[in-house]
């Protein structure tokens, strides 16, 4: 247990600490005395030292937004900076964990210690839980070691925070990153405006995947609603409905306008390459910005973080051209 002097507990919802209702399960506060009691049960288990915050009040993360992410990263980084820990261990709920470790990523570029994120399938108390074997395995990898940056830890793997996917709905290996290509460049140098010291303010965000029928008029309703980033989810390497000018000019329209389009995409082993058919090229021409292999989860965290912290268009495109991460670009050892 060396390699962790003070270890942070934050606990914000989700089904590892929810407890049972008459209209099904519901989030529940005070896990650390569940916490506490499971220790007192395993006389044998070693915990680093260790303390304990709640976001409060802990939900189901299927009603995460952009104000959460910022208050969990307000939260890791007081936990790092003003309390003293070297490592942060994220409880969270399984619906929206990938999301949020995609987010955290972005939010906390530079900070230098590693934060993992875990969830659980079935409640901490209920028998057979997978909510211990992921509490402790998590706390267990960070004391073997694991790499500054975000990580995900669930069903006895980590997983890169900036790769992960939720692909299941009741197993306990529910998470995986999904093998997408990536061949972005490494930003050479983190600039100061996307350091996690950097105030983050909420902006309005969509994603939207192409779908066979999808009409220029639903696609301008959208890009008219404020959205200023646009995830756009295209068929296979980057394809879109090229034969439907209107569409390509709601898109052209948006980003004069200064929507930020990025272009991803919908296939799980998939990655964007514009220029293999005429109909990717013809969705680049309009304006959308090739996001390579990220998944639905990086796209939207890193358009979060970038404009959130009010650059503009054009330098939010800069950045999002270069791995800040491990996004877009394989890197050794960025999951340790
Ligand atoms: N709906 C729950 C949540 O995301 C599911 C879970 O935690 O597994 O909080």
């Amino acid at each position: 247990m060396s390699t962790i002097n003070h270890l942070m507990v934050l606990y914000s919802g989700g089904t590892i600490g929810m407890q049972g209702s008459d209209r099904g399960l519901v989030p529940a506060a005070g896990f650390d005395a569940r916490l506490h009691e499971r220790l007192a049960a395993e006389s044998q288990r070693c915990m680093p030292p260790w303390r304990y915050r709640e976001l409060s009040p802990p939900i189901d993360s299927a009603n995460m937004n952009q104000q959460h992410w910022l208050a969990m990263r307000d939260a890791i980084v007081a936990a790092v900076e003003e309390d003293g820990c070297d490592a942060v261990l994220l409880l969270h709920g399984t619906d929206t964990l990938a999301y949020s470790a995609a987010a955290l990523g972005f939010l906390l570029l530079g900070l230098g210690v590693p934060v993992v994120l875990t969830g659980a399938m079935l409640p901490a108390d209920v028998p057979g839980s997978d909510a211990w074997d992921n509490l402790f395995g998590a706390v267990d990898a960070l004391a073997r070691g694991v790499a500054p940056g975000v990580h995900l830890y669930f069903g006895g793997r980590l997983l890169h925070g900036a790769r992960a996917t939720k692909l299941g709905s009741t197993t306990f290996g529910a998470f995986a990153e999904l093998p997408r290509q990536r061949h972005g460049e490494r930003a050479a140098a983190l600039p100061a405006a996307l350091d996690y010291r950097r105030i983050r303010q909420p902006v309005s965000l969509a994603v939207l995947p192409l779908f066979p029928g999808l009409q220029a008029a639903q696609l301008r309703a959208l890009l008219g609603s404020g959205v200023q980033g646009l995830v756009l989810e295209c068929y296979g390497s980057g394809t879109g409905p090229s034969d439907d000018a209107e569409l390509l000019e709601a898109l052209r329209e948006a980003r004069r306008r200064g929507t930020v389009l990025l272009g991803i995409s919908q296939c799980p082993h998939g990655h964007v390459a514009f220029g293999t058919y005429a109909a990717g090229n013809a969705l680049s021409e309009a304006g959308l910005l090739g996001g390579d292999g990220m998944t639905r989860e990086a796209a939207l965290g890193k358009l979060f973080a970038l404009l959130g912290a009010g650059l503009s268009a054009d330098e939010t495109e800069h950045w999002l051209r270069q791995d800040l991460c491990g996004e877009c670009a394989d890197l050794p050892g960025a999951s340790a």
